[in-house]
C-alpha cells in the first residue's frame, strides 16, 4: 500500500527572515537569527491537506554558517527525506551564503523529493516583510509533487541549486539563475514550470561528510590589476589542499597569479578556475594548464572541489 506523503518538514537555521529590529521602518538594522521557526509559521497558509513539522537546526546570520551546520543540516535532511509520509523539507535560511547551502545539499543529498530553501530580505519585524510570502511559496513548491532536487524560492521564483545566485544586497527580488533563467514562478500556490527539471546530481557518499572538522581546505582567491603570488604561496605554506581562482573574464589569471597556481598546482594542491564575472561560465581551452570549473561560480567551485577532496 502506498503511503500518502503529506508531511512538509520545515527546518530552521536563522537568517534575516527570522531577524528583529527595533523598529517596524528599520529594514537593516536587525539581528538575524532570532525568531524560532514556529514563529515564522505562524499564519502562514498551507496547502490543504499537507502538514508542517517545525524543527530549529541553527539560529544563526547565515554569513556565519560552517561545515559544522551544514553537516548537521545535511543529516537532518536524509532523516527525513526517508520517512514514507514526508513530501519534502523546506529550509528557512539567511540569503548571504543560500546559494550556497542550496548546491551543497543538492551535492551531498541528490534528492528525489523536493529541498527548497528560502529567506527574506527584511526582518519580520518589518512593516512590510517578505519572509512570509515566500515561506508560503517555498512550503506550496515543496508540496508539489512535480518538483524534485534542491531549489530556491524567493520572490515569487524558483531558482535550481547550481544556477542560483544572490545578486542584489537589499531588493526583496535579490536572486537570479542568471542566463538559466527560474525554474518556475509560484502564483498563488500554483507552479508555473517554465523549462525542464534537473536532474538530481549524482549523490557523492564520503565518509567525512559526518566529520565536519576533517573536511579539505579549500580557499578562493581573486585575479585582479595588480594581482600577485603572495597569497598563493602563503596559503601553500598553511598547507591548503584546494585553491579556487575567480579568475578576470574567461577565468584568466595574470602573470605573477598563474606562476603562483602552477607552482601549487605541482605541489599537490587542486587547482580551478571560476569568473569574477556574475555571469556566463569559463569555456574551457585545449591549452589549459589550470583546469576551470565549467559552470560554476567561485563559491560553488569551492564546494565542489570541496567534496571532490573529501576522503
Ligand atoms: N545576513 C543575513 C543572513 O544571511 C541576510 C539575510 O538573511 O537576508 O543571514
Amino acid at each position: 500500500m502506498q503511503v500518502a506523503r503529506e508531511e512538509i518538514i520545515v527546518l530552521g537555521t536563522g537568517g534575516t527572515i527570522a531577524g528583529r529590529a527595533a523598529s517596524a521602518a528599520d529594514n537593516v538594522g536587525y539581528r538575524a537569527g532570532e525568531l524560532g521557526v514556529d514563529e515564522l509559521l505562524r499564519g502562514v497558509p498551507v496547502p490543504p491537506g499537507v502538514r508542517l513539522h517545525a524543527e530549529e537546526v541553527a539560529q544563526i546570520d547565515s554569513k556565519d554558517m560552517d561545515f559544522a551546520v551544514w553537516a548537521t543540516l545535511a543529516g537532518r535532511c536524509a532523516h527525513w527525506l526517508a520517512q514514507e509520509d514526508v513530501a519534502g523539507v523546506v529550509v528557512t535560511h539567511g540569503t548571504d551564503t543560500m546559494e550556497e547551502t542550496a548546491f551543497f545539499l543538492h551535492r551531498v543529498l541528490g534528492p528525489g523529493k523536493p529541498v527548497v530553501l528560502t529567506g527574506a530580505m527584511r526582518p519580520a519585524t518589518s512593516a512590510a516583510p517578505d519572509g512570509p510570502q515566500n515561506l508560503a511559496d517555498a512550503i506550496a513548491v515543496a508540496a508539489d509533487p512535480q518538483v524534485r532536487g534542491v531549489c530556491v524560492v524567493f520572490a515569487g521564483a524558483v531558482h535550481g541549486a547550481s544556477d542560483v545566485q544572490k545578486v542584489h544586497s537589499y531588493r526583496t527580488d535579490a536572486f537570479s539563475s542568471g542566463d538559466a533563467g527560474p525554474l518556475a514562478y509560484v502564483e498563488e500556490g500554483r507552479l508555473r514550470v517554465l523549462r525542464p527539471w534537473p536532474g538530481p546530481a549524482t549523490k557523492g557518499a564520503a565518509p567525512a561528510l559526518l566529520r565536519p572538522a576533517a573536511w579539505p581546505r579549500v580557499e578562493i582567491l581573486v585575479n585582479h590589476a595588480g594581482a600577485g603570488r603572495a597569497i598563493v604561496d602563503a596559503l601553500v605554506k598553511d598547507g591548503v589542499a584546494g585553491l579556487v581562482v575567480a579568475g578576470t573574464g574567461n577565468g584568466t589569471v595574470n602573470h605573477a597569479l598563474e606562476a603562483g597556481l602552477l607552482e601549487a598546482q605541482q605541489h599537490g594542491v587542486a587547482v580551478r578556475r571560476a569568473s569574477r564575472c556574475a555571469q556566463g561560465r569559463v569555456l574551457p581551452t585545449p591549452n589549459d594548464r589550470l583546469p576551470a570549473a565549467v559552470g560554476l561560480s567561485p563559491v560553488k567551485a569551492r564546494i565542489a572541489l570541496m567534496l571532490e577532496l573529501m576522503p
